[in-house]
């Protein structure tokens, strides 16, 4: 469904040109450290390391291919970055008329990282998945009443998104052995925003861990009824800058490194969220036809998105004020379906992530 092209270069070289921007300074420096007395063509690290180089002539930015592990690099940088987080202090690869010239301690230090392969410690599995049933307590969401043989009861969508999300907690505990399934509310408690998303950071035990966020919602349009039916999907936009990076971690580096790796992080999250609320459209779908999905996944500004710092998308299930929809929410059976839709979306993504690792 997802191949490696959706991944990663075109969005790593939109990051390096940030990057290259950023640094300049530090560039600056070390052009005046003496170095590249022995430089080779980089056609010989592709040569002796079997390494792939994607090169693009307009950023002026390049990738080094070794099996599924990257290398990143602009000339004249003093960094490069392997796997998309991990910075390397390098001497700055020289573009020079349409060559490459890679100085001699540089060409060292790439040998060895591209002769690696995959090491195993680089592969970082999904750790956690939160699944946040919105709303709650005092809260109640959204919600309508239906009147059933004379009989009227209301739905609130705190209710309902709690189901749901219990069931997903089941469906997707069955589907992936690795991660841990949490819930940010176990049953109808009041939880302020920041609460839900502090819960979830707290579950990384390294800032770079990987931990899924996903909250479930009803919608509701303004008016009393309408004929808007089916799923939506948010993520946040890539505009909308975050500080994706812990804050000890950018503390202990120069400020322009840390303001690198914290715009490929948050790169890599738009793009993760993006993805993963793809799946989940393309499960529901699947599993439920007759459920709506043209309102497809969508840019929000929502604060549970906004605040995780980690791939995170949040879920309207289906509209309350749409009779169609409120009769398939009132159900418990459409409650388990919906959640099993969405288990089954999440854990496509989930192995199609650990595998592009
Ligand atoms: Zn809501």
């Amino acid at each position: 469904m997802f191949t490696l092209s959706h991944r990663s270069p075109f969005n790593l070289m939109c990051v390096l040109l940030l990057a290259a921007t950023v640094s300049t300074g530090a560039a600056e420096s070390a052009r005046n450290a003496p170095d590249s007395s022995v430089s080779t063509d980089i056609v010989d690290l592709l040569e002796q390391t079997g390494a792939v180089l994607e090169w693009d002539e307009f950023t002026r930015t390049g990738v080094l291919w070794s099996g599924l592990d990257s290398i990143s690099f602009a000339p004249g940088e003093p960094i490069a970055v392997v796997n998309f987080d991990e910075l390397l202090r390098i001497e700055p690869i020289v573009y020079d008329r349409g060559r490459l010239r890679v100085p001699g301690a540089t060409f060292a230090t790439l040998v060895e990282r591209l002769g690696d392969q995959i090491d195993p410690l680089r592969l970082r599995p999904v750790k956690a998945i939160v699944i946040d049933p919105g709303h709650g307590g005092r809260d109640p969401g959204t919600f309508r009443s239906l009147t059933v043989d004379g009989e009227t009861i209301t739905y609130y969508e705190k209710d309902i998104v709690l189901e749901m999300a219990r069931h997903l907690k089941a469906e997707l505990s069955m589907l992936l052995d690795g991660p841990e399934i949490v819930l940010t509310r176990e049953s109808d408690v009041y939880l302020p925003l920041k609460d839900r998303t502090e819960f979830a950071h707290s579950l990384r035990d390294d800032p770079l861990d990987n931990v899924l966020f996903v909250s479930l919602h009803v919608n509701a349009s303004p008016l009393p009824w309408t004929d808007a039916r089916g799923v939506e999907i948010y993520y946040l936009p890539a505009t909308q800058r975050r500080q994706v990076l812990e804050e000890e971690i950018a503390a202990s580096l120069e400020p322009e490194v840390s303001s690198i790796l914290n715009d490929l992080k948050e790169e890599e999250y738009t793009v993760e969220s993006v993805l993963m609320g793809k799946a989940v459209l393309d499960a529901i779908a699947r599993d439920l036809p007759e459920t709506p999905i043209e309102r497809g996944v969508r840019v929000a500004n929502f604060f549970v998105v906004r605040e995780a710092r980690m791939p995170s998308i949040l879920i309207e299930t289906g509209f309350i004020n749409n009779r169609v929809d409120l009769d398939l929410l009132a159900t418990s059976e459409y409650r388990r379906e919906i959640a099993a839709a969405i288990a089954s979306g999440i854990a496509a993504y989930v192995r199609d992530f650990e595998q592009l690792q």
